[in-house]
């Protein structure tokens, strides 16, 4: 199962949200549609599937893991946790760290609430390209529109709306995707996770018309064959829609939106093909920067299996196997068994084996490369922030930034000594 995608098709995500937005059902859905969840590949349909979800509200299976490794499409998506609170900041930024993109999730009758600004704002600090899924539009007063306006008021966001609701509330019944200039409509009232690509309805083409031109109008600001053929009003395709909207979201920051409801099993595979379509690669990430452990400069490390090894702890877990410790690879191998240098200790840490973590099962690795984010077992005195790296050439990754702390004194009222 390991290695089955090149590095271009890794997608190293963030999921991030207020509180009761949606992350987790978002989260569990996308195990649950790229089927390693609870690995039932087959039965994705009728009662097998009721009877499973049922059991699973029951059990309320959350993400515990850090990070957790699904595919789509043929691409690894590892799906890295963010913590949602604000009190988890230095979390929430180490978090960001290592994820090369995101999916803000909001809920459709809320909108934008404070903890999504916060995190929205760490988000903007680290340069993460990212993309909207306005959930919940099953709830009642649910409004996709007001939650866009809302984006774009609050978060002071360039936006690019890639979907519209066909529905709304209890009639929600699926969604006009706006680079296909197609329906999108559920199969299954209760299920949702089957759908039709069909035409758009009648009493939609006039809405779908007017947003599918915005959708033209904001990517030709950022693309210039789309620009020309937008005047010239030339047909544009939707692969040179997806190309220049990809461009602009990883480069640019534009932030394309989606719209559904995770807990009806709507929009999260379209969803899941947004992220293939429209988050980087690590090879589309920025280089990481570091300070060179022998000559004390600044050095830059590429996401190539050639170059040495550079790896940033960041979350460390206590597992009944041993003490797990998550970590990106931002360049070189590591193989099993290998000894590394943290640069903090100075110290040689050995590695005794390598995890690739699923939603329900790990599998062992015999070698990990750049873009990976794995667990090592074996770790002894390495803390989250740390850099592992090759102890030839050895490297400090970038350091967080971290808060000052507030101290707050008790200060004694000054008298006026005479
Ligand atoms: P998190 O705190 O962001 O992880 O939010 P959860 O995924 O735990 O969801 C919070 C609550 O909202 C739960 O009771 C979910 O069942 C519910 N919920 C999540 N998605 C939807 C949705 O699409 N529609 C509705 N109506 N409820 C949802």
């Amino acid at each position: 199962m390991a290695k089955t995608a090149p590095l271009e098709r890794y997608r190293n995500i963030g999921i991030m949200a207020h509180i009761d937005a949606g992350k987790t059902t978002t989260t569990e859905r996308i195990l649950y549609y790229t089927g390693k969840s609870y690995k039932i590949g087959e039965v994705h349909e009728g009662a097998a599937v009721m009877d499973h979800m049922a059991q699973e509200q029951e059990r309320g299976i959350t993400i515990t893991s850090a990070a957790t490794t699904t595919f789509w499409r043929d691409h690894r998506i590892n799906i890295i946790d963010t913590p949602g609170h604000v009190d988890f900041t230095v979390e929430v930024e180490r978090s960001l760290r290592v994820l090369d993109g995101a999916v803000a999730v909001f809920d459709g009758v809320a909108g934008v609430e404070p903890q999504t600004e916060t995190v929205w704002k760490q988000a903007d600090k680290y340069g993460v390209p990212r993309m909207c899924f306005v959930n919940k539009m099953d709830r009642l007063g649910a409004d996709f529109f007001a939650a866009v306006d809302s984006i774009v008021d609050r978060l002071g966001a360039t936006i690019a709306v890639t979907q519209i609701p066909i529905g709304s509330e209890g009639n929600f019944a699926g969604v006009v995707d706006l680079v296909e200039m197609k329906a999108i409509v559920w199969q299954d009232e209760e299920l949702g996770a089957k759908f039709d690509t069909t035409d758009i309805p009648a009493e939609l083409a006039d809405q779908a018309a007017e947003y599918r031109e915005k959708l033209l109008d904001v990517v030709s600001q950022y693309d210039d064959g789309i620009l020309e053929k937008f005047i010239e009003e030339e047909e544009i395709t939707a692969q040179e829609i997806r190309t220049a909207l990809r461009h602009a979201t990883i480069e640019e920051g534009l932030v394309p939106v989606l719209l559904g409801s995770a807990f009806k099993n709507k929009g999260v595979q379209p969803l899941l093909d947004a992220v293939v379509d429209y988050l980087p690669s690590p090879l589309e990430t920025r280089p990481v920067q570091g300070i060179s452990l022998k000559g004390n400069e600044e050095v830059i490390r590429r996401p190539d299996a050639k170059e040495p090894f550079a790896a940033l702890a960041f979350k460390i877990v206590a597992d009944p196997h041993g003490k797990l410790t998550y970590f990106r690879v931002y360049s070189g191998t590591l193989d099993k068994g290998e000894t590394v240098l943290n640069s903090r200790t100075q110290k040689k840490e050995r590695v005794g084996r390598l995890l690739l973590m699923h939603a329900n099962n790990r599998e062992d690795l015999d070698q990990v490369a750049a873009g990976d984010i794995v667990a090592g077992i074996g770790f002894k005195d390495t803390r989250t922030g740390d850099t592992l790296c090759d102890d030839k050439d050895g490297v400090v990754l970038e350091q967080l930034e971290f808060p000052e702390p507030v101290i707050h004194v008790a200060v004694e009222p000054k008298t006026k000594a005479d």
